[in-house]
C-alpha cells in the first residue's frame, strides 16, 4: 500500500493534492498507513454522524447481506420495511409517511425535483416545470441538481447542459415574491433550499422571517417546498432536522449523507398523502436500480438505532454551544476570519484577505483550501466551502460524540492553520 494515492488513479476527480491513504478509524478520528491519526472535524463531508469504527454497523449489513441480495425496488424486504417504519416513527414529522430511497444525495434531491414535478402534472398543471434555486447553493452533481443549485466552482464548464432554473438570493424573501410574479406562478413547480447552506455558503443561516415568509408565498401558489436536508439531516444542527431550527414545515425533505453516516450509501426523499396521493396509479415516479437494497437499509437503520440508543442528536443540542462558544473563542478575533456561523454540530468561518473594510481573497487565491490543506498537515480535516459572494469558508461537521478535549485540539489546529496560510499572503 502507498501513502498519498497516485493522483492518476483519480482523474476523474477535480481535487487538489491527493489526501492520505486512510486505513481506518475510530471515533472522531481516521488512521493513515504511516501511522498518524487525523481529526476528522467535519466528518469526511458531513457525512459521519456517528463516529467511525463501528463493528455493530458493518455486522448489520452483512446480516442482511447473508439473507437477501438484489431485489426489484417496489418489492418489500425487511429491511425495507423497517427502515421506512422506523422513519415513519421516530425521526420524519408528523404527515411525512411517503419515502422513496435512493443511494445518495444527489440522486435524492433530483428525485425531489421529478417528485414536485410530477405533483404539478398529476395535479393537471404541465405548464408547470420551474423549481426556484438560491445563490448560493447546492444539491448535487446530476445535471438538474448542479442546474437547480448555484456552486460555481461546479457548475464551471457545464452551464451550457443546465436548465435555466430561477434564482434568488439565499436570503431575501421580497426576492422570492417578485420572481414568481416575474415569472407567472402557473409556471413554478418548486422551491428548493438547503436549511442552512452547506458547501456552497458555508453554514448561512437566513432568519425566521425569510423561511415564514417563503413557506407563506409557496402555500399560497401551491409551490412545492423541498428542503434538502442532505447535510442538516438527522440531527446534525440539534434538531433531527435542520428546518425545525425554523418556523416552517416543508412539503418534501430530502435526507442523504447522516442516514448511513458513511457506512452505506443511501438517501431518501419524503412527503406527505398531500403530494404522494395525486400520484398513485400514474407510474410517474420512476425507482432507480439500487432504490432500497435490503443491506444499504439494514444498514442505515442500525445507524439510526446508533442515533437513539446514544441519545447522539440530544448530545449534539448540548454540545453544540460548546463548540460554537470554542471557535469563538479560538477563532472569533482572528484577522482573518469575518464571520462565524451556523447551528448544532454544522459551523461554518468565513475567511477574508482583510476585515475593515471586508475584502475577500481574490479567487484564484484559493485560500480556504490551503486553510483545509494546512489543517490536513498538523493533523485535522475540515471540509472547503464557498461560491459567489462567498469567497472562502471552511466547514466544521464533526462526529456527534466529539469530545471537548478533542474540540479543543480541533480549533487550536484550525486557528494554526489560518496562521499559516495567512502568513503566505
Ligand atoms: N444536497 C446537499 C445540501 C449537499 O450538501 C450534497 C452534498 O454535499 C448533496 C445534495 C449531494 O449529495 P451527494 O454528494 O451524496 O450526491
Amino acid at each position: 500500500m502507498t501513502s498519498g494515492a497516485d493522483p492518476q488513479r483519480y482523474a476523474f476527480v477535480r481535487a487538489g493534492a491527493p489526501g492520505p491513504t486512510i486505513v481506518g478509524g475510530s471515533g472522531s478520528y481516521l488512521f493513515t498507513d504511516d501511522g498518524r491519526r487525523i481529526l476528522d472535524g467535519a466528518g469526511g463531508a458531513i457525512v459521519a454522524n456517528i463516529g467511525h469504527g463501528r463493528p455493530e454497523i458493518a455486522r448489520a449489513v452483512a446480516a442482511a447481506m447473508t439473507t437477501i441480495d438484489y431485489v426489484m425496488p417496489p418489492w418489500p424486504t425487511p429491511n425495507r420495511l423497517a427502515l421506512r417504519d422506523a422513519l415513519v416513527a421516530h425521526w420524519l414529522p408528523a404527515g411525512f409517511e411517503h419515502v422513496f430511497f435512493t443511494s445518495g444525495g444527489s440522486e435524492s434531491t433530483d428525485s425531489a425535483l421529478r417528485l414536485a414535478r410530477a405533483y404539478q402534472v398529476a395535479k393537471g398543471r404541465p405548464q408547470r416545470w420551474k423549481v426556484i434555486g438560491r445563490h448560493p447553493s447546492y444539491h448535487g452533481i446530476t445535471l438538474s441538481t448542479l442546474a437547480v443549485g448555484s456552486h460555481s466552482g461546479r457548475r464551471a464548464g457545464y452551464e451550457p447542459m443546465l436548465t435555466e432554473f430561477p434564482k434568488v438570493p439565499w436570503d431575501d424573501a421580497e426576492a422570492v415574491a417578485k420572481i414568481i410574479e416575474a415569472e407567472d406562478p402557473d409556471t413554478i413547480a418548486g422551491f428548493i433550499a438547503e436549511p442552512i447552506t452547506g458547501a456552497a455558503g458555508g453554514c448561512l443561516v437566513a432568519d425566521d422571517d425569510y423561511w415564514s415568509s417563503v413557506s407563506a408565498l409557496c402555500r399560497e401558489h401551491d409551490i412545492v417546498l423541498i428542503a434538502d436536508e442532505v447535510m442538516t439531516g438527522f440531527g446534525r444542527t440539534g434538531t433531527i432536522w435542520g428546518h425545525q431550527q425554523f418556523p416552517f414545515t416543508p412539503d418534501v425533505i430530502v435526507g442523504g449523507k447522516g442516514l448511513g453516516g458513511g457506512y452505506v450509501p443511501i438517501g431518501m426523499v419524503s412527503t406527505t398523502a398531500r403530494l404522494a396521493e395525486p400520484l398513485a396509479g400514474t407510474g410517474a415516479f420512476m425507482f432507480f436500480t439500487f432504490t432500497g437494497g435490503d443491506a444499504m437499509c439494514a444498514g442505515a437503520l442500525a445507524v439510526l438505532d446508533t442515533l437513539r440508543r446514544e441519545r447522539l442528536v440530544e448530545r449534539v443540542a448540548e454540545i453544540g454551544p460548546v463548540f460554537e462558544a470554542k471557535l469563538r473563542a479560538a477563532l472569533g478575533h482572528h484577522p482573518n476570519v469575518i464571520e462565524i456561523r451556523g447551528r448544532g454540530l454544522f459551523w461554518g468561518v468565513e475567511l477574508v484577505e482583510r476585515r475593515d473594510p471586508p475584502t475577500p481573497f481574490a479567487l484564484t487565491r484559493r485560500f480556504a483550501a490551503d486553510v483545509s490543506a494546512e489543517a490536513l498537515a498538523r493533523g485535522a480535516w475540515i471540509y472547503v466551502a464557498g461560491s459567489g459572494p462567498v469567497h472562502d469558508a471552511v466547514m466544521f461537521g464533526p462526529a456527534f460524540t466529539i469530545s471537548e478535549p478533542e474540540i479543543d485540539e480541533l480549533v487550536a489546529i484550525v486557528a494554526a492553520a489560518i496562521d499559516a496560510a495567512a502568513a503566505k499572503g
